[in-house]
């Protein structure tokens, strides 16, 4: 799960972590208030979306007085940003971040992750502060260092010196900066964090180190221990084809393509993404609907497939098992009966009560294609939507 900037700019001040004053605003008035209390003569204006690369999308503006906070709260809130994290539909700016300008120095990269090659959360540092850090492992991976963390101590003062010493922190600064890099991993370690990014990390002209940008993410199956970090969730920032999913129970998850999916089981999901792959095709979702589906969860499966513009064919590819394939028909039938069908469906069925699930299908009367294989399925309905 991911939080906006300022959420994690509070999470880190409540850890020590030094980070600007500033206040969340929901309107170009509140923004000047806030502007207001901060009381400073320089504000930073800045968009708050799920998505980085926003400096260079027009969604940070540094504002010299009141007047200046107002026409830029102005421009900014409603705007729809590009960036490249956004995709080409963009993400509109709905809370903006007030913060007290600073005299920044330089600018560094820190950054926590869950290395997968060592099982460690690793800690990454650069001097390369304000760019792509894929950008700097691309061009001059040198210029990352990292420091494996041991889970039983967490990470030592002697790594975050390292650390420090190797992108070159001002000596005088040293302290500073390994305070910094020690909270961020108590942060990162209690709240069950699966990426923190702080770029730019900064040095500033009054000796303060501080965490410009904020990004974190989190392990969104440790939620269920994780109360506080849930009430971040905003919804207006996740996909609502997803959040109606969440609700059921759904794993489900939006893509590109136009081939709606419905399947139960992962593995045989990200087969039959495979397969329609292998034929030319494109699927517009992962979609498993589990194991023991009721007719209700199959049901509005069906109908979130159906609420995507984009799909243009629908494959349902069932392997039944715990899953029953009468219960799948009876899902897909019920769903139809109350939204319509207007688009190919090509149906392959398997397993468990498969003559009776055929039954439900034909007496339905909708205008099915049969499958006897998934790859059979597969290569139908790509043709059907080609078609
Ligand atoms: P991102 O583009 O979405 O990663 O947004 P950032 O929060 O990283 O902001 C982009 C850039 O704006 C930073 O790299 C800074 O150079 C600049 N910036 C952000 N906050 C301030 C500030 O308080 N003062 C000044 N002078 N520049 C800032
Ligand atoms: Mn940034």
């Amino acid at each position: 799960m991911n939080i906006h900037e300022y959420q994690g700019k509070e999470i880190l001040r409540s850890y020590g972590v030094a980070v600007p004053n500033g206040k969340v605003a929901f309107s170009v008035d509140e923004a000047v208030e806030a502007a207001k209390s901060l009381g400073t003569e320089v504000n930073v204006v800045k968009a708050q979306i799920h998505a980085g690369g926003r400096g260079k999308a027009g969604g940070v503006k540094v504002a010299k007085s009141l007047d200046e906070v107002r026409t830029y709260a102005d421009e900014i809130l409603g705007k729809t940003l590009v960036t490249h994290q956004t995709g080409p539909e963009g993400k509109e700016v709905k809370r903006l971040l007030i913060e007290e300008g600073c005299d920044i120095k330089s600018e560094y990269y820190v950054g926590l992750v869950v290395d997968r090659a060592t099982d460690r959360i690793v800690m990454m540092a650069s001097e390369e502060g304000g760019t792509e850090i894929e950008e700097v492992a691309e061009e001059t991976p040198e210029k990352i260092f990292k420091e494996v963390i041991d889970p039983v101590v967490g990470l030592m003062p002697y790594q975050a010196r390292r650390l420090a010493f190797n992108i070159n922190i001002p000596k005088d600064l040293v302290r500073e900066a390994v305070k910094f890099m020690l909270g961020l991993y108590q942060v990162f370690a209690d709240k069950d964090c699966s990426i923190a990014e702080i770029n730019p990390l900064v040095t500033t002209g009054d000796g303060k180190v501080m965490a410009l940008d904020a990004k974190l993410n989190f392990d969104s199956n440790a939620l269920y221990r994780q109360k506080a970090i849930l009430e971040y969730r905003d919804l207006d920032e996740e996909d609502p084809k997803e959040i109606e999913a969440s609700k059921y129970d759904l794993s489900y998850i939006s893509l590109d393509g136009n081939i709606g999916c419905m399947v139960n089981g992962a593995g045989l999901a990200m087969a039959t993404m495979d397969i329609i792959k292998h034929y030319n095709g494109d699927p517009a979702n992962f979609l498993d609907v589990g194991g023991g589906a009721t007719k209700e969860k199959v049901t509005e499966a069906f109908k979130i497939i159906l609420s995507d513009e984009n799909v243009k064919g629908i494959y349902v590819n069932i392997f039944g098992g715990i899953m029953k394939c009468d219960v799948i028909a009876e899902g897909v039938v019920a769903a139809t009966k109350e939204v319509g069908l207007e688009i190919p469906l090509v149906v392959r069925l398997e397993g468990t009560n498969v003559d009776l699930g055929k039954k439900i299908l034909e007496e339905s009367g909708l205008d099915i294609t049969a499958a006897d294989s998934m790859a059979d399925g597969a290569e139908k309905i790509v043709s059907l939507v080609k078609g």
